[in-house]
């Protein structure tokens, strides 16, 4: 075993329900504790990138198991809970809860390849699970038990008379991940294979395709009743790792093992308001860049103070502000060692500025 052994119950429905209940429990005290963190670390520590690295890492993935192994219809009201506790941690962990609604909800369950955050609901992949685990186990289960256990072959097809409670359990989770689905696919399309190849031989990484195709339609049904115009789809076309900006999220996933991938707690909830579309400034706040300095085109230096200019709510100035500094400082810079050169007697050629491709 490359993995520790988890905890699964194995009895009534009440039984079940217990557990659940205590897993919840569980849960709880494990994110109160995350949520502490920020509070108790010194004030150098990146705390706020730690806890949601914790957050992230260590408390959905952590139940997936049970949404393997046991039936959606229990683990349903569990799933609502951890995935209501994360969330609330989320907001207490980057002080966000004030501005955060339904848009904000969505881009932090879209994943973070198509330009979310990438906290998946467990609610929403219950039923994927469930029936991808069973994809890639059942010929084991099969070869091992399939003898003593009287018609087992026969009740996994809508079909066929369902004679143990698992067959039933397992059809109506297909039905359910085909609800999830849509009416353009299947769960068998999905996973490429037909039953009877899932009863002959080990299907692996079912579940990762089941969930991964239930929250792309998630995903496009929600992007599609976005505005051409809205902020939710700019922020998702910035985002996504299949454009030019590949790396465009991996502050989320990064570890502070160095000083280049530490994020400091002011910085890490700036952006995590930035990518979720929530306003960073109040009215009236006044850009700092510092403006001033080298000019391009021998212009004379002007003093250094504030650009000064108000900020709109998300505050869109400063970046470009910012850079804006940067690039006039740069060609200020050469502008100046060309004409030495040009002094000197030499043919001084500098960039040219060619939109889309210097610019960006
Ligand atoms: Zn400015």
């Amino acid at each position: 075993m490359d993995h520790d052994v988890r905890e699964v119950p194995v009895g009534t429905p009440a039984f079940v329900r217990a557990f659940l209940s205590g897993q919840i429990r569980k849960v709880r005290d494990l994110v109160e504790r995350i949520v502490e963190l920020p509070q108790l670390a010194g004030a150098h520590q990146p705390a706020v990138q730690v806890a949601n690295l914790l957050l992230r890492w260590c408390v959905p993935t952590k139940c997936v198991h049970l949404l393997r192994t046991l039936p959606p219809e229990y683990t349903a009201d569990f799933c609502t809970a951890v995935d209501s506790m994360v969330l609330d941690a989320f907001c207490d962990i980057n002080e966000c809860r004030e501005h955060f609604g339904q848009v904000q909800r969505h881009l932090y369950e879209t994943p973070m390849a198509w330009g979310g955050l990438g906290m998946r609901p467990l609610y929403a992949v219950r039923n994927a699970a469930f029936v991808g685990c069973w994809m890639h186990c059942l010929a084991h289960v099969r070869q091992h038990h399939g003898p003593v256990i009287r018609g087992f072959d026969v009740g996994w097809d809508p079909g066929g008379r369902a004679t143990y409670s698992f067959h039933g359990e397992y059809r109506c989770a297909l039905d359910a991940v085909n609800d999830d689905l849509g009416v353009d696919q299947d769960a068998y399309a999905v996973v490429g294979f037909a039953f009877h190849d899932a009863m002959r031989s080990e299907q692996p990484k079912c579940q990762k395709a089941l969930s991964r195709a239930v929250l792309a339609r998630r995903f496009a049904t929600w992007r599609d009743t976005l505005d051409p115009r809205s902020r939710a789809l700019g922020i998702l076309q910035a985002a996504t790792s299949e454009g030019r900006r590949s790396m465009a999220s991996e502050w989320l996933v990064t570890s502070p093992f160095g000083p280049r991938t530490t994020i400091p707690d002011a910085q890490y909830r700036l952006a995590v308001r930035k990518r979720l579309g929530i306003p960073l400034c109040n009215e009236q706040d006044g850009c700092r860049v510092q403006k001033g300095g080298m000019r391009p085109g021998g212009h004379p230096r002007r003093p250094v103070q504030p650009c000064g200019s108000t900020f709109l709510a998300h505050g869109d100035h400063a970046q470009g502000c910012a850079r804006m500094e940067i690039q006039e400082r740069h060609d200020g810079l050469a502008d100046l060692c060309a004409a030495c050169n040009r002094e000197a007697g030499h043919i001084a050629h500098t960039e040219t500025e060619v939109p889309g491709v210097l610019s960006e």
